[in-house]
């Protein structure tokens, strides 16, 4: 028995959880609906009552929760419910989500040059990628403020996921998409699930501010990852995979990093893990961008002496952000786990997404990053070879077909695991001669 195994005295009724400015330390209700400090503007957090159980009987509780088939713990998410949201009684709006795979490959971890990667598969969320853990959050706790409409900027994964959700909600869904630099399976996705999708001129920063000008003005509620409700649900990645590692936390946890609210969520989730005694020891985090969309890896190399503004540039359109919205939260994140930030290039991630997929697994561009960062890192010698190393895949490979295409039948030279289609005569003997040439 440590300390943390002793449940604290329980406070009746239970307290409710806050919303507190991570700036000023401002304090708002949790039913406040405003999306950023009255006083200064900062971002808010929530702060949780203490659960009843910590230490080895929270473990026991959450655990004895896993393999659930219906009810309310049927759910990645909802089963860590009084580390999530504890108040939301019977209001959850659930498809369910989360309860993803957490995959060995051994092509994957011999190429990032690994002795163990597991690779975390978020694309297997109901709308194929990890915005679903942190919208099922953000709606539910919409329809208990009485929102009557929602909105969000997006490069197409939250717009889908919002989307997917809002249908369940029966709330009218708004999304805001930068004109021309949304990935096909996304904008597909945007129009099938019923969202009123409207076509921005400009990048996701211009659609971002947009969209909280707009839920400030016309009193839709915003459900970008600013709003710390999406930041509750998507903690719940972190916390699954430690569950799946039996609570024996990695060396590393790998995230692309592009607006950052996924590494605020992963900071919060490990913070709390082991405030509540779920684990001892804290992974190191790490986030990778994209070298064309890179202002926390710059900030990063000056030791955070300040914040940066880029044009996004990047083949990996989820993670194409110039001015990361969750920027203070995630310097929160990088300092508390001893973490770091790099970037890498475009031919990395797209070399990485190519081996990823031909390990039979797959992945959108984005998703990828981790994967390439992995192998830059160990590469420089920041992580070592024998290091255990979980690496978080964001988006399904069907998210992004062009991508696949353009890199498949790439202009010559072919790049390195170039796969192009071969055409061939109605024939037997054309398809001997594919065979052999395969050797
Ligand atoms: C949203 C998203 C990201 C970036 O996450 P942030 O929280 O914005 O840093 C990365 N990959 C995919 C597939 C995404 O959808
Ligand atoms: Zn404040």
């Amino acid at each position: 028995m440590t300390v943390a195994d002793r449940a604290p005295p329980s406070p009746s009724p239970p307290a409710a959880s806050r919303q507190r400015c991570a700036a000023c330390g401002h304090e708002l209700a949790e039913t406040d609906p405003r999306q950023r400090c009255p006083n200064c503007t900062g971002l808010l957090e929530i702060r949780h009552p203490p659960p009843a159980a910590t230490g080895m009987a929270l473990r026991a509780l959450l655990d004895a929760r896993c393999g659930t088939r219906a009810g309310p713990f049927y759910s990645g998410v909802w089963r860590f419910r009084e580390l999530v949201l504890p108040s939301a009684g019977d209001d959850v709006l659930s498809y369910p989500e989360g309860n993803t795979p957490l995959l060995a490959r051994p092509s994957v971890a011999q190429w990032a040059g690994a002795t163990t990667l597991l690779l975390k598969h978020e694309g297997h969320n109901p709308t194929g990628s990890f915005k679903d853990r942190g919208m099922t959050v953000g709606v539910t706790h919409a329809r208990r403020v009485r929102a009557t409409a929602v909105a969000c900027a997006s490069t197409g994964n939250t717009g889908a996921s919002l989307a997917a959700y809002a249908a369940l909600a029966g709330l009218p869904a708004l999304v805001l998409v930068p004109k021309g630099r949304v990935a096909l399976g996304k904008l597909t996705q945007l129009l099938a699930y019923g969202a009123r999708t409207l076509v921005v001129p400009g990048d996701f920063d211009t659609c971002l501010d947009l969209a909280l000008k707009a839920s400030e003005q016309l009193g839709v509620y915003l459900l970008n990852s600013i709003n710390p409700f999406r930041v509750e649900g998507q903690k719940t990645i972190v916390l699954e995979l430690l569950q799946q590692l039996g609570w024996e936390p990695p060396d590393w946890i790998l995230v692309p990093a592009g607006n950052l609210g996924n590494t605020a969520a992963f900071g919060k989730a490990l913070r709390e893990a082991r405030e509540w005694g779920l684990i001892r020891r804290v992974p190191r985090l790490a986030a990778v961008q994209a070298e064309g969309a890179a202002p926390f890896a710059l900030s990063f190399a000056e030791g955070f002496a300040r914040r940066h503004r880029v044009e996004a540039h990047t083949v990996a359109t989820a993670i194409s952000i110039g001015n990361p919205a969750s920027y203070d939260r995630a310097v929160t994140a990088i300092r508390e786990t001893d973490g770091v930030v790099t970037a890498v290039s475009d031919a990395e991630i797209l070399e990485a997404k190519a081996v990823v997929d031909a390990s039979g697994v797959g992945c959108e561009p984005a998703s990828a990053a981790s994967v390439a960062g992995a192998r830059q890192l160990i590469n420089k010698g920041v992580i070592r070879r024998g290091d255990r190393l979980v690496a978080v895949l964001t988006g399904h490979i069907l998210k992004d077909p062009d991508a696949i295409t353009r890199y498949h039948s790439g202009t010559p030279p072919p790049p390195p695991h170039a796969n192009p289609p071969i055409e061939i005569e109605a024939r037997v003997a054309e398809i001997a001669r594919v065979l052999s040439a395969r050797g």
